[in-house]
């Protein structure tokens, strides 16, 4: 596990390394991960929405609604059937959970279309029918779906940054509506930023202010200090909703893929939190209505 000091991280291959030597069983998993970070560099899930939407959307921003509700995006049906079945034969060949039933998951382009969809708008109903239709582990198919939507949100996330509202009031991602997967605790006036897992979105949020249910009640939120790591590590938490989410601090923003790193990097946090009795909604914080064309 690194302890590097703020700002001072170690490139991500050589990370990704050190969790799989760290967690072996998590083999699998990572790989899966590979899958979807080089698909990061094919240049056919860039451009999602064109220059002209993008545009639009800025227009239309509010603090109510994320900037990709109602929106229509663009992407190659054949490139996602081909991502969603290198997925499902990368977890069917290693040992995820679930994953022997991914043996002979051949999904139609309509058919990935679908799960991408119910993953950006994060419908786990769906993905639970779909899982239901081709008998596959629901559980599995919900984790393989996001990680297939990973490329189309990281594009948008960088169409889209820096024309978030710029007091965005909300816990959920100002572009995608997913709960942070962390908070920055950033720079030397430690400003407290939410960080999002998908769209590598971020944005602004007072500080003593629970972002699931909005408790400011003082004695109502708290943090948990594993410590051994100092204080660079923490969880925040909120006894009323019993919600809570790790905090790193951190000098500069964490690059968008790095995030995942430092989520996996940091398990044993969340390990703490849940064992505490806290946990991490499942469901967006907005529902997002989306298409995908
Ligand atoms: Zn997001
Ligand atoms: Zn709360």
């Amino acid at each position: 596990m690194h302890r590097t000091t703020p700002g001072l991280r170690a490139d991500p291959a050589a990370r990704l390394a050190d969790v799989e030597r760290q967690r072996p069983e998590w083999r699998a998993w990572l790989e899966l991960l590979g899958v979807a970070e080089r698909e990061l560099d094919d240049a056919g899930w860039r451009t999602p929405i064109s220059d002209a939407e993008v545009g639009g959307i800025v227009a239309g921003a509010s603090t109510e609604v994320p900037l990709l509700h109602r929106r229509t995006l663009g992407v190659d049906a054949g490139r996602v059937q081909q991502l969603v079945r290198r997925l499902a034969a990368t977890a069917a060949s290693g040992n995820v959970t679930g994953a022997v039933s991914f043996r002979g998951y051949r999904p139609s382009p309509d058919d990935a279309l679908r799960l991408l969809a119910a993953a950006v708008r994060q419908d786990p109903a769906d993905i639970r029918t779909l899982a239901e239709a081709a008998e596959i582990d629901p559980g599995a198919l919900t984790s393989m779906a996001h990680l297939a939507a990973f490329p189309l949100l990281q594009s948008c996330g960088r169409l889209l940054e820096g024309h978030t509202p710029r007091s965005w009031p909300h816990g959920y991602c100002p572009i995608c509506a997913a709960w942070p997967i962390l908070a920055e605790r950033r720079g030397l006036d430690r400003t407290r930023r939410l960080r999002c897992g998908r769209c590598g979105g971020e944005w602004q949020v007072q500080w003593l202010c629970c972002i699931y249910c909005g408790e400011r009640e003082h004695e109502q939120l708290g943090s948990l200090v594993p410590e051994e790591r100092g204080e660079r590590l923490n969880v925040e938490t909120c006894a009323s909703c019993h919600g809570y989410v790790k905090s790193v601090a951190t000098l500069q923003k964490i690059p968008a893929f790095e995030l995942l790193l430092q989520d996996l990097e940091t398990v044993e946090l969340d390990l703490v939190a849940l064992d505490r009795g806290y946990g991490r909604p499942e469901e967006a914080g907005f529902p997002l209505e989306i298409q995908l064309a």
